[in-house]
């Protein structure tokens, strides 16, 4: 099977958030799609591994962010490669309380709320569907898509990201991989070799340093 022919699949990069309490949380997702156009019902995928699963499961309450292309790489690492389990996301990033969720509106064209009424469990995800309810655009900005993220941005996508696909191997230089995000730093492929990079070098994906990198 070749594998590749999946990433003709179009896809779009979302922030999906909600709250449980006073907690505030959220993450990436880069599948939703409208299933009915009357009743306005959306899927979404989500990892069984994701904190926002869980708490969505409870709270049946959410909004979907719509990211633009010129998302910051800040923005992207945090919601995507890390959990709130164990970070506050929202330090830092431009958000509105709407209908009692942190709905993302930093580097966003606009954003659906939503409630849960029906969640169907696919092996190591659930798929959403939910009802939306309201919806917002913020701007013009075209919508930033996976191709974009990939291609542009050079975005890997994380272990939990449905469409994620282990690396091959290519070439005999050495490449690291980001234990965090995924970023893969290919010595054949850069000016400086990984181990001559200073100590004060850190992952142009999410920001850790490079104690974090892993030899392939
Ligand atoms: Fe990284």
């Amino acid at each position: 099977m070749d594998l590749s022919i999946l990433n003709n699949i179009s896809y779009g990069m979302y922030i999906i958030t909600t709250k449980k309490e006073h907690k505030n949380v959220g993450c990436f997702i880069n599948s939703a799609m409208q299933i009915t156009s009357k009743s306005k019902i959306l899927a979404i995928s989500l990892n069984k591994d994701n904190y926002t699963n869980e708490v969505l499961k409870e709270t049946r309450k959410c909004a979907i962010s719509i990211l633009n292309e010129k998302a910051n790489q800040k923005l992207i690492s945090k919601f995507g490669y890390f959990s709130s389990r164990e970070i506050n996301k929202f330090d830092e990033v431009n958000y509105q309380n709407i209908s009692e969720l942190p709905v993302v509106i930093e580097d966003c064209c606009g954003y659906i709320i939503g409630e849960v009424i029906r969640a169907i469990d696919v092996e190591t995800h659930d798929i959403f569907l939910i009802r939306m309810e309201q919806m917002e655009k913020l701007s013009d900005d075209a919508p930033m898509t996976y191709r974009y993220y990939h291609e542009v941005l050079k975005g890997k996508s994380p272990k939990k990201a449905p469409t994620y696909q282990e690396e091959k191997e290519e070439g005999k230089a050495n490449r690291y991989q980001c234990s965090i995000c995924g970023y893969i730093y290919d010595d054949s492929k850069e000016k400086i070799k990984f181990e001559d990079l200073p100590d004060s070098w850190t992952c142009p994906m999410c920001g850790v340093g490079k104690d974090k990198f892993i030899k392939l």
